[in-house]
């Protein structure tokens, strides 16, 4: 218990240097699954359906902006995009699809438009480079291409759980074009595999040597939350969020171990798919890390700085 009231202190401490201790924000979002086809068969992913089985779908631009206009009733102002690898979409497809998001929506709406593990497998696809292929999706309207599809960080769990995903210096090779393409981007970590804790540390210690070499990584996100080591690990990451997406109310015991930040989403077919269930009554679920001591205070989807002259 000792250990866990200095660990406290230490994230405490570590979240005051950068924001007001009583305050958290939050946002609200969508993820939205284009498609569920992929060939990358990770052995823990209960989402995906291979090209030639049944089930397999690919969702058009109107089903897209249907489930942003919903998110817009909802008062959330944030999509994130998230596929499989789906070896029949060019990267046309998906220009196509950001572009028509950012014309339609414009600055109403900000959208993660893949994570680093699809931006892989697009580049790889198309037989870009992952700086053309960066250039090619900021020309699209994208700004931001977030660290999903991390899970850990270590050539032996990937070697275990997901061989034909990516390698980890292909992982971080392409982020780094991400950034320096000028866009934005962020960190995650899944936790709850059979991973150890060294695996966990090495990948807290290579995402840390990442930010320190190009402080691009907005926040740092890590799901089925356990604070032990992440909050405090990254202190160089000014937000740290915590997962209502899979910890539902548990999730904001985080704000007292380092989280400043966290996001209400209304859908996420992966993570439900996978026994995530999702709470729509957002004022109930707000009155949670209030009751806790925190003001929470809505944090709108912005663009990052370094594209608001686009
Ligand atoms: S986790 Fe992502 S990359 Fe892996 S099989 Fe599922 S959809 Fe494909």
């Amino acid at each position: 218990m000792k250990k866990l009231a200095r660990l406290k202190r230490l994230a405490g401490a570590v979240r005051a240097r950068y924001h007001d201790p009583n305050r958290a924000t939050y946002m609200v979002m969508r993820i939205v699954n284009y498609t569920n086809v992929c060939v990358a068969q990770c052995d823990y992913c209960a989402f995906y359906v291979l090209p030639n089985q049944d089930g397999g779908y690919v969702l058009s631009r109107e089903d897209v902006f249907a489930k942003i206009d919903e998110l817009v009733e909802f008062g959330g102002d944030l999509v994130a995009f998230n596929g499989g690898f789906n070896p029949r979409l060019p990267l046309d497809y998906y220009c196509d699809l950001f572009a028509s998001v950012r014309e339609r929506y414009g600055e109403r709406v900000e959208f993660y438009a893949l994570t680093v593990a699809e931006f892989v497998f697009l580049a790889d696809r198309a037989r870009l480079t992952y700086t053309d292929a960066a250039a090619r999706l900021r020309e699209a309207g994208v700004h931001w291409i977030t660290g999903g599809g991390s899970e850990i960080l270590t050539e032996d769990f990937r070697a275990r759980h997901a061989k034909w995903k990516y390698t980890v210096t292909d992982y971080f090779e392409a982020q780094r074009a991400i950034v320096e393409a000028g866009l934005q981007t962020t960190a995650t970590m899944v936790i709850g595999f059979d991973e150890t804790l060294d695996e966990r540390l090495e990948h807290l210690v290579r995402t840390r040597d990442f930010q320190d070499e190009t402080r691009g990584l907005f926040s740092f996100l890590c799901w089925t939350y356990k604070p032990y080591g992440t909050a405090f690990g990254l202190d160089n990451v000014k937000h740290i969020r915590t997962s209502v997406l899979t910890q539902n109310e548990e999730a904001f015991r985080a704000l007292d171990y380092g989280a400043d930040d966290f996001d209400l989403p209304i859908e996420d077919e992966v993570t439900q798919k996978a026994g995530a269930t999702i709470d729509l009554d957002l004022e109930a679920l707000l009155r949670i890390p209030r009751r806790l001591g925190y003001e929470v205070e809505y944090r709108r989807a912005e663009r990052p700085a370094a594209l608001t002259s686009n």
